[in-house]
């Protein structure tokens, strides 16, 4: 037995069955077990590949989004560009080459990143060794520690890390999943009465309809941290754009879900070796966001998004003094991104911005 699974039974046996936020994160967020925390799970040997990590492409484009945002704001000096969950720093590190392009953009920013994951911050702090010298760079381990100024945040597959909630409608009430131990010691999903009330979160459409053994999803975490940027926006500016996959509008069903070595497995399995997210609910982050102060775009698909800021003209100029290896590699990269049937699809793209501001590039269709 790993020692994760091991301290998972003892918390269990002692504190009784275990709400799913938690599981999850103890299993990504352990400090010596999580998943997150003494490994790099991207990549071909990894257990997911990223856009960034797909094509150099990706991050350009974002690095031109982010410096059009801080233009569009009339290029106010000293805004930290902030990158929640960076991973291996392959985007942070696409946007500051791009965005030196901006004239002034890299003389007004710090670089504020947001990790928990001492192996991913090392992996960070070589993919922007170059900067070191020239640019602000810090560590953060939440989103709260990042002091007060304008922002610029960028999440990619951030947020769909982020301990869910699950409800069940069962004998006409909701209660919580959970996880407990069967009989043989198993770890096994069960259901308990929801004693934190986090059925105040279910919208009444949901609430007032619903049917034996439906589940429903929330992420307290992502809406408090969707509310938090706001108000922090809306008091100093600029902006935010998150990338994940996830649905345009709340609705029901179970989407957490657990891979390992790149193949689907139960969620209970290998916990700690297998990554667990689940799909972003965007209608609930818009919701947390609102404010007159506050424009929400999208959530668009990332492919109309990609498109719309250029990725086509990019990846054309990229291929012309390519060989013919970089060529394929370059243009297959985008069209994976820009995929109907995969990432370009199930990607979604939403910015949060300045009212007083015009609609961000690559939303105004
Ligand atoms: N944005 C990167 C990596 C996405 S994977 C990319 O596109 O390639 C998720 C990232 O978020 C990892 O860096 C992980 O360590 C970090 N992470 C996950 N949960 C976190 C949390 N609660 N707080 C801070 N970082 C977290």
């Amino acid at each position: 037995m790993s020692q994760l699974l091991s301290e998972l039974h003892n918390t269990i046996q002692k504190n009784g069955p275990m709400p799913i936020s938690e599981y999850m994160s103890l299993v990504l967020g352990h400090p010596d077990f999580g998943y997150y925390m003494s490994r790099d799970p991207f990549g071909s040997k990894g257990d997911f590949v990223t856009a960034p990590e797909i094509s150099q492409v990706f991050g350009e484009l974002i690095g031109l989004w982010v410096g059009s945002i801080w233009q569009q704001a009339d290029s106010p000096d000293k805004v930290r560009l902030v990158e929640l969950g960076p991973g291996r720093g392959t985007l942070i590190s696409d946007i500051l080459r791009t965005s030196r392009y901006i004239s002034g953009f890299i003389d007004a920013i710090s670089v504020h990143l947001v990790e928990t994951s001492p192996y991913l911050r090392r992996a960070q702090e070589k993919a922007l060794s170059q900067y070191r010298n020239s640019l602000e760079i810090s560590w953060h381990p939440d989103f709260d520690s990042i002091p007060e100024g304008r922002l610029l945040i960028i999440a990619n597959e951030f947020f769909d890390a982020l301990p869910i909630e699950q409800m069940v409608y069962s004998k006409d009430c909701w209660l919580r999943r959970c996880i407990g131990l069967s009989s043989s010691q198993d770890l096994v999903l069960t259901e308990c009465q929801d004693s934190e009330d986090i059925a105040s979160y279910l919208p009444n459409s949901i609430r007032d309809r619903a049917s034996c053994g439906q589940v429903f999803e929330i992420c307290p975490t992502a809406i408090k941290l969707a509310s938090k940027i706001s108000k922090r926006l809306s008091q100093a500016g600029i902006g935010a754009l998150i990338i994940d996959y996830g649905h345009n509008e709340t609705a029901s069903g179970d989407t957490l879900q657990a891979l390992y070595q790149q193949k689907p497995v139960g969620i209970l399995q290998h916990p700690g070796d297998s990554d667990l997210s689940a799909h972003v609910d965007f209608e609930a982050l818009a919701r947390a966001t609102r404010s007159p102060k506050i424009r929400v775009s999208g959530p668009l698909f990332q492919r109309n998004f990609l498109q719309d800021i250029g990725i086509i003209q990019r990846t054309i100029s990229l291929t012309k003094g390519a060989d013919s290896r970089m060529r394929k590699q370059i243009t297959e990269g985008s069209q994976r991104l820009l995929d109907p049937n995969g990432m370009g699809s199930l990607f979604r793209v939403m910015a949060i911005t300045e009212m007083e501001r015009p609609i961000p590039p690559g939303f105004s269709h």
